[in-house]
């Protein structure tokens, strides 16, 4: 009889499953992929961890949450710094002076900020009505156009002028030669991939794969005291209130037989063209130095039921849905519910991690 059943080997049920065992509880999770890390698993091709479903970037303001990771497994010093490429042009992210010198040749910060205001007072757009007048209304045109614009609409599949201006709150700016995509203290990629974070979080923990809880589950439930189910929301319930959506994403991943393809971890395709959003090349996370390499397009799709869910889509048809779907949640007392599938939000991996750890020092009274 184990304490606790663990549905789903990610990042939230492996965190709670290496919790609860180091306070003396005996776990069982189970997972219907045949490996464990959710969505942070890297498959081995050639020496190069390819990350499968997505590129994955640790980072955080949080020391707490980075010193947690860092004592299962060593991180290294990658740092985000995507590159764009608009029809052959090549303009660094996030915006920052060396987009600015690249897209105007303006060689100041007083040169680059004049040049965004000038564009953005000749719009003269008093209450941007869509995305697309709200992001010319904050950047001006040109980044508008050459690095927002298709890009945006290849994620959303959707026009930019039939998309709702909330979605673009602030676009960061930044008047520094910095191409660091994120503002956190602390970033990077573990050394050796995200598979020794997963294995050392569950390491001594008795793990079952290719097993579906819906499949399994009476037998599943009689196995442990307690469940906690980190999958899809609706799922748990049999979809009975209706489906929560999702935006989805189709990986095609290749071996070239070159060292480097592209010279950077992440080139984002800004234009209309090409149907994919980005180009990633995998090797380049850990500073790869194999023979070949693997690259990764990503193509945006729409989600129907039974594909891979990866993104919330929370508006306000699927919040009202989510708050009736939690009112169950409510009444399901044996159950904890946790992780970006079973709560329908977008985490980081270092938020997840945090939500679990959190959640478990209130299960426990600590
Ligand atoms: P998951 O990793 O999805 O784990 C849930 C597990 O439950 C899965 O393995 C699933 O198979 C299993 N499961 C579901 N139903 C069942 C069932 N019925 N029976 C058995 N098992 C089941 N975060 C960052 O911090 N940086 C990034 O750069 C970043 N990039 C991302 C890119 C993409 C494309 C996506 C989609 C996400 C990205 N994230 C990133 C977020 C990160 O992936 C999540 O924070 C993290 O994976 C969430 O962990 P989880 O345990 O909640 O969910």
């Amino acid at each position: 009889m184990y304490d606790y059943l663990i549905v789903g080997a990610g990042l939230f049920g492996n965190v709670w499953a290496h919790e609860a065992t180091k306070r003396g509880k005996k776990c069982l999770v189970v997972d219907r992929r045949n490996h464990i890390g959710g969505n942070t698993y890297c498959e081995n091709v050639e020496g190069i961890n390819v990350h499968y479903y997505g590129a994955h970037i640790f980072h955080t303001n949080d020391k707490d949450i980075w010193d947690y990771v860092n004592s299962f497994v060593e991180f290294n010093r990658y740092t985000n710094s995507p590159v764009a490429n608009y029809y052959g042009e090549l303009y660094n992210l996030p915006f920052n002076m060396n987009t600015f010198y690249q897209m105007w040749k303006v060689r100041t910060p007083e040169e680059a900020k004049a040049k965004i205001q000038e564009q953005i007072e000749a719009a003269n757009i008093k209450e941007p009505k869509n995305l697309e007048e709200q992001a010319i209304s904050l950047v001006g045109t040109d980044i508008y156009e050459k690095l927002i614009k298709s890009y945006t609409e290849k994620q959303w599949g959707r026009k930019c002028i039939d998309l709702p201006a909330f979605i673009i709150k602030r676009l960061p700016v930044r008047f520094t030669f910095d191409n660091n995509y994120f503002n956190d203290r602390y970033q990077g990629i573990p050394i050796g991939g995200y598979n020794k974070l997963n294995e050392a979080l569950l390491e001594g923990i008795d793990v079952r794969l290719g097993v579906d809880y819906f499949k399994n589950r009476a037998e599943l439930d009689a196995s442990a005291k307690q469940i906690v189910y980190t999958g899809q929301l609706d799922e748990y319930f049999d979809f009975k209130l209706g489906y929560l959506e999702y935006r989805s994403l189709r990986f095609e991943h290749q071996t070239l037989d070159t060292p480097n393809h592209q010279g950077n971890a992440v080139v984002n395709y800004t234009d209309g063209e090409t149907a994919f959003t980005r180009i990633i090349e995998h090797k380049h996370f850990e500073f790869g130095t194999q023979d070949k390499t693997v690259i990764t397009h990503e193509y945006p799709q729409e989600w129907t039921p039974g594909q891979e869910p990866y993104y919330p889509v929370n508006d306000d048809k699927n919040d009202k849905l989510l708050r009736e779907y939690r009112k169950l949640v409510d009444a399901e007392t044996n159950v904890i519910f946790g992780g970006r599938l079973a709560e329908y939000r977008y985490y980081d991996m270092h938020q997840v991690i945090g939500s679990a750890l959190a959640k478990v020092r209130k299960h426990f009274g600590e």
